[in-house]
């Protein structure tokens, strides 16, 4: 299982590609993209299967454009392996996609609760409540947003999340399962591990439990757990894959 992010002026796709190939030795069972394009909105693409299933729905990519975008390779915990449970997992109205490894332990609670608010659930993930619960809290603060979810979930989770609202921003949370950011010149990467970002760059930082990303195509924020912004070691990567 895998998260790659990336936010520049590049092409995504074939980025988050090649990222997710290298964190394939990590194990997966479904693969998928969301691209977010100014005319062609949130673009999702995702199957079960290896990733060269992904690879050839979107001709190595070519057919999915935009500039920021996220990648996931699945490892089912909750829902079998299909296209449907695959990631990017999307809230109803289209806004939010979410990529996610780890556990949301009290899902069943919060997709029962927003089920009463009428929310329709179209997989058997754990992760959709995530996508659901953003909508649910988004009141044009996609950082608000993100706040009272990590208050309402339990378990161990890497996020990485893009809204259509803002496509200028891919966020990236993490508690008990890794993520690492990858600093580039007009560009920056989130990632499962350094492998992934470091054809592209070997700045890097490491994200600690609790602690919320945001990342323009200029640079990375980081935030604590309250939204405290907190300064982040940027360390130089210099061995070889
Ligand atoms: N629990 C999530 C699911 O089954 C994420 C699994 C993973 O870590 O890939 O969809």
């Amino acid at each position: 299982c895998g998260i790659v992010g990336f936010i520049g002026k590049e092409e995504a796709a074939p980025i988050l590609l090649d990222g997710l190939s290298r964190l394939e030795y990590r194990g997966y069972d479904s693969a998928g993209l969301a691209i977010y394009d100014g005319k062609l909105g949130l673009q999702v693409v995702k199957a079960k299967g290896r990733l060269k299933v992904l690879s050839d729905l979107t001709q190595d990519g070519a057919t999915v454009h935009g500039t920021v975008g996220l990648g996931h390779t699945r490892w089912a915990t909750h829902g079998e392996p299909s296209d449907v449970n695959s990631h990017p997992q999307v809230s109803e109205n289209g806004r939010f996609a979410v990529v996610h490894n780890g556990i949301i332990e009290n899902y069943v609670e919060i997709k029962e609760f927003l089920q009463h608010k009428g929310v329709t659930f179209v997989s058997q993930t754990d992760t959709e409540v995530v996508a659901q619960l953003l909508e649910y809290y988004y009141d044009g603060d996609i950082l608000n947003a993100v706040s009272k979810v990590l208050h309402r979930i339990n378990g161990a989770y890497a996020f990485g999340i893009v809204c259509a609202d803002c496509p200028d921003k891919l966020v990236a949370v993490r508690k008990d399962s890794p993520l690492i950011l990858g600093h580039g010149d007009g560009f920056q990467l989130l990632a499962s591990d350094v492998t992934a970002v470091i054809k592209y760059t070997r700045e890097v930082s490491y994200l600690d439990d609790g602690e919320v990303a945001v990342l323009t195509q200029e640079g990375a924020q980081v935030y604590d757990a309250y939204l405290q912004p907190v300064e982040k070691e940027r360390h130089h990567v210099d061995w070889e894959i």
